[in-house]
């Protein structure tokens, strides 16, 4: 059979550990006996990020503006015991925080259902995708304990150094304050990401905020949604037969409870932290999540929810057996893969992304899984394998499929 052609690159950032090992089996045995790959590379693995001072990471997250579909493998944000691990020049960022401040983005994360693995909410038949806002609030507010009685005031100073100040307590006692901030172009950028995505998979957007309690703060983050949708939005979702729902966080939580799933939960930048982990978990696993990066300029980038899988890469290191789930990574490439295809019109490479998708569906349904999944699975007969022979394991399906 002949190689399936690509005509952009997609942009590829390899990264650490036991994904990284992950990464190469992927590419060697899903997916370059079947597509002629074009990638650029870039090599965001930790030692290559200090060989660089870092300037790979910005590289690539340029070139995923320049291209519009990044891959990405997990890669480890260092910290002190990593500076020492690594001989590290310095403690470097997180990639993913310097590419999301470069790309503006929202982060969507979705579980991959599987017949076997059922969610524990027991009226889940779809999965729900969790949009979180990646700027501001509280992650980054500033605080202060009161020590003894006095004033707490806010105040703004305007370019001219007029001052607007308002109240916030008149302390009579020890206690606590918070400065929280967000911007009206960072929540437009959040907010357009989620009509996008929402239209992108032709499902319905749901927004929930506290407005009734922070009449301005979480108000403006409403009113926002809400004029955007008005002025630009409402026509394009008509014409897509999905809806825009606004209701109060605490109903929207009481909602999902009961829904269905399948639709989006935009999230503000605390609420997709905590419920993005509930929601997470309740489908099954993190290994069984997709993310993808999403800016307003319609630019993708694609990856695992988890990280680097420290704890399994060192046993690898040791030769010992390994079983880690590489369904979110392979999932990362055919979401890269899928979404060139459909911006180059080639319909063989969308094609192959789904076979892929089902070829790795099929084989856990066939009992055919990694630890994790046989842990939780309420499928019967089933064998565990190895990170390899998982892999091998869905070639086969894949193989089926297309020959
Ligand atoms: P992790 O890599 O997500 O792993 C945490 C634990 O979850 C693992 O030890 C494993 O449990 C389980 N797990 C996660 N992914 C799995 C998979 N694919 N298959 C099977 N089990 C899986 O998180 P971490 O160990 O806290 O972090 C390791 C490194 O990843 C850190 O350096 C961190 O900076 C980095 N990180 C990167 C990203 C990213 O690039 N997006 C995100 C998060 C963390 P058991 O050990 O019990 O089997
Ligand atoms: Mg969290």
């Amino acid at each position: 059979m002949s190689l399936i052609e690509m005509k952009t690159p997609i942009v590829e950032m390899d990264g650490d550990e036991m994904t990284r090992i992950m990464w190469k089996m992927i590419k060697d045995k899903l997916i370059n006996p079947y597509v002629n790959l074009k990638t650029e590379y870039y090599d965001l693995g930790l030692e290559n990020r200090n060989r660089t001072d870092d300037k790979v990471t910005v590289e690539s997250a340029n070139a995923t503006k320049k291209y519009g579909v990044a891959v990405k493998c997990a890669t480890i944000t260092p910290n002190a015991d990593r500076v020492k691990e690594y001989k590290l020049k310095d403690m470097w960022k997180s990639p993913n925080g310097t590419i999301r401040a470069i790309l503006d983005g929202t982060v969507f994360r979705t579980p991959i259902i599987v017949k076997g693995i059922e969610p524990v909410v027991k009226c889940w038949k779809k999965p729900i995708t969790i949009a979180r806002h990646a700027y501001g609030d509280v992650y980054k507010a500033v605080d202060m304990k009161i020590p003894e009685a006095g004033k707490a005031e806010i105040v703004f100073t305007d370019k001219n150094g007029n001052e607007t100040r308002q109240l916030i307590h008149n302390f009579e006692c020890e206690g606590i304050i918070q400065g929280q901030h967000n911007l009206n172009s960072s929540i437009i950028s959040f907010a357009k990401s989620c009509f996008n995505y929402a239209l992108d998979t032709k499902q319905d957007l749901w927004f929930a905020s506290k407005d009734t309690i922070s009449k301005k703060y979480d108000h403006t983050f409403k009113d926002i949604f809400a004029e955007l949708y008005e002025n630009e939005y409402k026509e394009k979702f008509k014409n897509a037969n999905i809806e825009y729902f606004y209701t109060l966080i605490d109903d929207a939580v009481a909602r999902i409870m009961k829904s269905q799933g399948g639709f989006i939960w935009a999230c503000k930048n605390y609420d997709g932290d905590v419920f993005s982990d509930m929601v997470s978990s309740a489908f099954g696993s993190l290994a069984m999540m997709t993310s993808v990066l999403v800016s307003p300029l319609g630019v993708y980038e694609y990856e695992a929810a988890h990280g680097t899988v420290q704890r399994h890469y060192y046993k690898h290191l040791k030769g010992e057996e390994t079983s880690t789930n590489s369904v979110a990574t392979i999932f990362a490439w055919t979401g890269a893969l899928r979404k060139r295809g459909e911006l180059d019109k080639i319909d063989e490479l969308i094609k192959f992304a789904n076979e892929l998708e089902n070829a790795v569906i099929t084989t856990i349904e066939n009992g055919k899984m990694t630890k994790d999944l046989a842990a939780i699975t309420d499928i019967k007969s089933l064998v565990v394998l190895n990170t390899s022979d998982f892999i091998d394991a869905i070639n086969d399906t894949l193989k089926n499929v297309r020959w």
